[in-house]
């Protein structure tokens, strides 16, 4: 008898009180899969983690059977900033997340690539790639940058599948550079995926720009504002501008059955997430349901 492949979902969850009790959290309401920050996202400085910390994580992850742990970078960073200040501070900050991932052996790190601040798009993108670079030679190993796909709020760039397609070619360690899709902001950027056709467009242009084989992450969100609004405001899956067929239609495509679908829908507590989760599941097809084993709590 051949095991059953997992539906991979979860959300972004909490680490408060440490970051092994965000383990038992995403277990409570049937996570496969999870985000967190591993460190505090609005600030610069973290107390380097401890052996027993890092001990204690690793025992809940095996304990909880929740893989991949992906993390979630701090937003304050900004490689794309031409400011030569913040340009440093940023690397810095990356480097220390970067450095967090491989204590606590985990692989992927979700990083929005930055903000151009009104010089050029172009010349960001050579700074995103530079500075990636340059963390991943600080910090050797194997855990991977995921370059998330953006808005297109304000200056920031990467709101382009074209975009992040450039910023993997100049990386010299592309190796260690994937890519996390947002569907809210892709969906704000101007990629519809509420039809099949539109949805088939999406991921073809994707994979003809970025190619498939390097998306390793998917966020999945509704959005409150309209395709090609370039507004980042997450809603409730089905509740928003994408509506329950998008997400139909990518919750059954058996491309992404091994790719990570963490949900960051606004919330008050776990049940937000469950909810979500439980959308997710109801849009399951039959044939879907004979290959993915469902975890999340009914
Ligand atoms: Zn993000
Ligand atoms: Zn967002």
């Amino acid at each position: 008898m051949s095991a059953k492949q997992k539906l991979l979902l979860g959300a972004h969850i909490s680490t408060s009180g440490g970051l092994h009790k965000s383990l038992e959290r995403g277990a409570s309401i049937g996570c496969t899969t999870m985000q967190i920050f591993t460190k505090s996202n609005r600030q610069w400085n973290a107390k380097k983690l401890t052996l027993d910390e890092i001990a204690e994580f690793k025992q809940a992850v095996k304990k909880h059977d929740i893989d991949p742990i992906v993390v979630h970078c701090t937003y304050l960073i900004n490689i794309g900033s031409p400011n030569q200040e913040t340009g440093k501070k940023s690397l810095a900050a990356l480097v220390m997340e970067l450095q967090r991932c491989q204590e606590l052996g985990l692989k992927y790190l979700v990083l929005h690539p930055g903000s151009h601040l009104n010089t050029d798009e172009d010349s960001a993108l050579e700074r995103i790639a530079q500075n990636i670079d340059a963390a991943f030679e600080a910090v050797p190993g194997d855990s991977m940058i995921l370059l998330e796909t953006m808005a297109g709020q304000g200056s920031g760039t990467c709101y382009k599948f074209e975009h992040i397609a450039k910023v993997r070619m100049l990386s010299k360690h592309k190796r260690r550079v994937g890519v996390c899709l947002d569907t809210c902001h892709t969906f704000v950027a101007g990629y519809d995926m509420r039809t099949k056709k539109e949805y088939e467009k999406m991921w073809q242009h994707f994979d003809e720009t970025i190619g498939l084989d390097h998306l390793k992450v998917l966020h999945v969100n509704d959005s409150k504002k309209d395709l090609g609004s370039r507004v980042d405001r997450h809603e409730d899956l089905g509740k928003g501008k994408i509506g329950l067929e998008g997400f139909r239609l990518l919750f059954n495509d058996e491309r992404f059955f091994a790719i990570p679908k963490i949900i960051e829908t606004p919330k008050a507590d776990l049940c937000d997430d469950l909810r979500n989760m439980q959308t997710a599941v109801n849009l399951l097809s039959q044939e879907t349901r004979e290959k993915l084993k469902v975890c999340v709590v009914e």
